[in-house]
């Protein structure tokens, strides 16, 4: 029997899914995983619990087959940002007012889970609407290392087009920035603060290379992309020093490079070296890069691809601002998508201004859209 969309329904899953206190770190996504996979299990898709690395971490994998056609995934992540202070009220009880809901991950990105899973539902509930095969992937941990979308993609699943539930304002997103952190540590020479001539001041020269720092991001933003903006490079943290009274031997500095689609990891990597290399010398100090703490490439869904093509067509049926793709300036899971599928766009309810703060919160008109544009957007891929 075909089911009809309720809105109490989908208000309803993510209450319950903001119950779940899944902050990363530590993430703990195994039980809210379980619970999808029953409630998909209910409504006809087979279910398969992925472990992944750290205590009570899993993926949930939901499939419906259903005859010849494209593999369709929707993919969205059940860890959130830890909640913090500054709450009006009690971040995982999901509380509506002024025609919000408001709770950690109400918008990143339980608000997209909950609206995949009701569009899924109902796609299973019209199965002779559509041919090919439904998937669900909803992962661990995308707020730290990607390790679930990472294992997931490692087992090699056949998909040919996937949407990544992120807050957009229910736009289509077709691009977004890379990351890459690597820790510099600046040696200097210890001594008594007494007689500080005596050593070398890791924190006065890590100082002179913070300045260079900012020289170089200067020129980074010349470069630029049409949908998410300029590249950058800041530093983000700086660590050093042992005591009041000693000359610090080395100081740890950490840098944010964000990759533009048109740029290649290694080049990044490598002209940071070479960055590294000539501040060694000119400044005078040693420095060694201690490791990469966040890596993570930028990606691109060509923008006349069908998948961005046909999801921008029913936005605009939907009342929803598409005249281009939109980009984002943060990462996202969709990079590891774009190893195994070519076609990948990035949709969700909610605004990335209001995520990772206090009363983050999802208009409720647009989760309950998103539900329809999922909806809408299988069914036009499915319709070849
Ligand atoms: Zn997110």
């Amino acid at each position: 029997m075909t089911e009809a969309f309720e809105a109490g329904r989908v208000g309803a899953l993510l209450e319950r899914l903001v119950a779940f206190r899944t902050e990363n770190p530590p993430g703990r996504e195994f039980e809210a995983a379980r619970f999808l996979g029953d409630l998909l299990g209910r409504r006809g898709f087979s279910i398969e619990l992925q472990e992944v690395d750290g205590d009570g971490r899993a993926n949930v994998v939901a499939r419906l087959e259903n005859g010849a056609g494209p593999a369709f995934a929707f993919c969205s992540h059940l860890d959130v940002v830890p909640a913090g202070s500054g709450w009006s009220t009690d971040p995982f009880r999901l509380v509506e007012k002024d025609r919000r809901y408001y709770g950690r991950g109400a918008c990143d990105a339980k608000g997209a889970v909950a609206a995949m899973v009701e569009g899924m539902s109902l796609l299973a509930s019209r199965r002779g609407d559509w041919s090919g095969t439904l998937i669900g992937v909803f992962v661990a941990d995308e707020e730290v290392l990607a390790t679930g979308a990472r294992s997931y993609v490692a087992r090699s699943p056949k998909i040919d087009y996937v949407v990544i539930g992120e807050p957009t304002d229910n736009q289509v997103a077709s691009a977004h920035k890379g990351c890459l952190r690597p820790v510099v540590r600046i040696h200097g020479k210890e001594a008594h603060s007494g007689e500080p001539e005596r050593g070398i001041n890791a924190i006065t020269l890590s100082s002179r290379f913070v300045g260079r720092v900012a020289d170089l991001d200067a020129d980074l933003r010349k470069r630029s992309h049409a949908l998410v903006g300029n590249a950058a490079l800041t530093v983000t943290r700086m660590n050093g020093g042992l005591a009041d009274n000693v000359v610090p031997a080395h100081c740890d500095v950490v840098l944010d490079r964000r990759v533009l689609p048109s740029e290649r990891m290694e080049d990044v990597r490598r002209d940071l070296q070479a960055f590294l290399a000539k501040a060694e010398v000119e400044i005078g100090f040693d420095a060694d890069v201690l490791e990469y703490r966040s890596e993570a490439g930028p990606s691109e869904t060509p923008e006349n691809s069908p998948l961005v093509q046909k999801a921008l067509a029913v936005c605009r049926a939907n009342d929803v601002a598409a005249d281009r793709p939109r980009g984002l300036t943060g990462g996202c899971d969709l990079v590891h998508f774009r190893e195994i599928c070519s076609d990948g766009i990035i949709l969700g309810p909610g605004s990335l201004l209001v995520a990772h703060k206090p009363n983050e919160f999802v208009p409720i008109s647009e989760l309950n859209l998103a539900c329809r544009l999922y909806q809408e957007i299988a069914l036009a891929m499915y319709r070849r």
